[in-house]
């Protein structure tokens, strides 16, 4: 650990929310990865290269610049730092960013289909439907240009990233791995749905109208951090 407390908290909570990811069933093996911004510092903290979820654990996060380079000589950074890196440079307002291949929702990415907006809970956490981003290579900042330029163009904060899985954006990490868990749910239900005939969309007004509802109104008034 660092002497710098505000680096070491988001360690913490790094390491915390990748249990989120093991605990929704969203990741196996060593895949996926969630990182934080390291807010008012050019740096982000990011899981570890292979190491067992069992073994994350606040020391072992490891503490990239913003061109996703280690700065403090930890462990080797994820092999999709680079992409992570890339988002957090091009969108000031992204604090977290996420990484998983879920099944349902890498299953529509297998496609090259977004999922179309058939829930309204849909509507609420992605205020349409998850887009599809282009194919690219790991390594070089493809993936993170892939990432930006398709969530610039929607208000969605997931992207099916084609043939690969699922990155999702968020203001917090937390908010981040939330939208990878709605990811993966509602690509689940609208699959299920597709055996038995065609979904039905919701209307583009009733779209905005649960969109604006959910993200400006719903949740605890005195504790708006609980929306994310
Ligand atoms: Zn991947």
């Amino acid at each position: 650990m660092s002497a710098e407390p505000e680096v070491d908290a988001i360690r913490e909570q790094v390491a915390r929310l990748h249990a989120e990811l093991t605990r929704y069933g969203l990741v196996v093996w060593t895949a996926g990865n969630v990182s934080a911004r390291v807010p008012g510092r050019e740096l982000m903290v990011i899981k570890p290269s292979g190491v067992d979820y069992d073994d994350l654990t606040p020391d072992r996060m490891v503490v990239c610049d913003l061109d996703g380079r280690s700065v403090t000589g930890d462990l080797a950074p994820s092999s999709d730092c680079a992409a992570h890196a890339y988002v957090y440079r091009a969108m000031p307002e992204v604090g977290g960013v996420v990484h998983t291949h879920s099944t349902y929702a890498s299953a529509w990415a297998a496609r090259g289909e977004p999922i179309p907006c058939v829930l309204t809970a849909m509507a609420d956490e992605f205020g349409g439907e998850i887009p599809i981003g282009p194919f690219a290579l790991i390594g070089g900042d493809d993936i993170g240009k892939g990432i930006v330029s398709t969530l610039s163009r929607h208000r969605s904060p997931a992207v099916l990233m084609r043939n690969h899985g699922v990155f999702t954006i968020g203001r917090t990490a937390r908010a981040a791995v939330k939208a990878a868990v709605m990811c993966e749910d509602v690509a689940r239900t609208v699959h299920i749905a597709r055996q038995l005939g065609e979904p039905v969309a919701i209307a583009p007004e009733d779209v905005d109208a649960l969109y604006d509802r959910y993200q400006n109104v719903y949740g605890q008034p005195e504790a708006p951090q609980r929306r994310s």
